[in-house]
């Protein structure tokens, strides 16, 4: 007995230099100790203090309540603080709340904050492979690319690329297929696309300047004004849940899809890789596990969403929503070979990262015959819808 209360006068005295410390490993020695047998006189006042509590930032591209990344963003955050127990706190910021949103990624690799949302296609001036764990041109869907990244080597390619930045991410998102646009004209052949000025950003603009328009990129605010007072023809931004929000149906009378360009666009959870291997194992698992629950939940809200707002498009605001000619869709994707393809000549990690990607991409298509692709086909034509 009396050796019993020695033990815990001792343990209450880390509990009180730990407290003052601010969560060091004495503490967690103690809670240990505490765990092995010894019996504290105040058990609430040791577990107050036995979290080794770690904060992170989590800096975004994103506004804050944006649907899609804005909310992602904030969900994971929340997520990977409950599934911790506070262990891990992350705080999320808005982009411009602590940096602009496109610097990102510098200032994650600089430890101006441990983490950030992001879209990891934004960062292609860094290096011209990243595209393949975003989106590129006629590339993978959602379910292809998680399927590529967490069971077909992608991770472990991502890894190498981030490396020497000092950087590591997880796949936590994505905004499944994104329409190909909004147009004043129809596109009834591939004349009508000489001379067109879209809005198109990433390697897809590579793609609409050789189908013989011209590209330009805009951020969201800026298309709409751009659309009305005809400075553009044409614009892509996301699908129907994004759309309808940004208000395009009142500017253009088109809604062509789906797209060529953005077949699955993925966000990423980048960490600083310092911040990230300080972490004990189990909270670097409950960041991976709360990402790839991302992974699924962010394109399910999107498919869901982006239902209902197309009938909304179509229905309330009598929306011409149509699919590109198919000689105009298959120029697009024969281009976007080509564009994506170049990549490959860049260097020895683009062309390792582009084969991994291009063969699991074509045993995808293989398969897909008989699987959603071949399944979803006999489903529509059997239902008629
Ligand atoms: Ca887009």
């Amino acid at each position: 007995m009396n050796k019993n209360i020695g033990k815990t006068k001792f343990k209450r005295r880390d509990v009180l230099i730990g407290a003052t410390a601010l969560t060091t490993m004495g503490v967690l020695a103690s809670c240990k100790d505490n765990v092995d047998g010894g019996t504290p006189d105040n058990p609430q006042q040791t577990a107050s203090v036995s979290k080794n509590i770690i904060q992170w930032k989590m800096i975004t591209c994103w506004p804050r309540d944006f649907p899609g990344g804005g909310t992602h963003s904030q969900k994971l955050a929340q997520k990977i603080t409950e599934a911790s127990d506070g262990r891990l706190e992350i705080k999320n910021f808005a982009a411009g709340e602590l940096v602009p949103a496109f610097e990102v990624f510098d200032a994650v690799r600089e430890g101006t904050a441990e983490c950030g949302h992001a879209a990891p296609y934004y960062w292609i001036s860094k290096h011209k492979a990243i595209p393949f764990f975003c989106t590129v041109p006629g590339g993978m869907t959602a379910f292809e690319k998680a399927a590529w990244i967490i069971y077909g080597g992608g991770q472990k390619l991502w890894d190498e690329l981030y490396y020497d930045f000092g950087v590591k991410s997880f796949l936590c998102g994505n905004t499944g297929v994104q329409m190909g646009g909004w147009f004043q004209k129809e596109i009834n052949s591939l004349e009508d696309f000489q001379g067109i000025k879209m809005r198109m950003p990433g390697l897809g603009a590579e793609v609409v300047n050789r189908m013989g328009g011209t590209a330009v990129n805009m951020p969201a605010g800026e298309i709409m004004p751009a659309l009305q007072s005809g400075v553009i023809d044409a614009a892509e931004w996301v699908g129907p849940w994004n759309d309808l929000a940004l208000g395009f149906y009142k500017v253009a009378k088109y809604y062509y899809g789906p797209g060529f360009h953005e077949g699955g666009t993925s966000n990423e959870l980048i960490m600083n890789k310092e911040s990230y291997e300080a972490l004990p194992k189990d909270l670097q698992a409950i960041v991976k596990h709360a990402c790839h629950a991302g992974a699924i939940e962010a394109p399910a809200e999107y498919f869901a969403n982006s239902g209902l707002s197309l009938d909304v498009l179509v229905n309330k605001h009598s929306v011409d929503v149509r699919p590109f000619p198919k000689e105009v869709i298959k120029k697009m994707f024969d281009i976007s070979k080509e564009v994506v393809e170049e990549t490959a000549s860049l260097g020895e990690l683009h062309a390792k990262i582009y084969k991994s990607w291009s063969d699991f991409l074509n045993q995808s298509m293989r398969y897909q015959k008989y699987s959603d692709y071949g399944y979803m086909r006999d489903r529509s034509e059997a239902y008629g819808i």
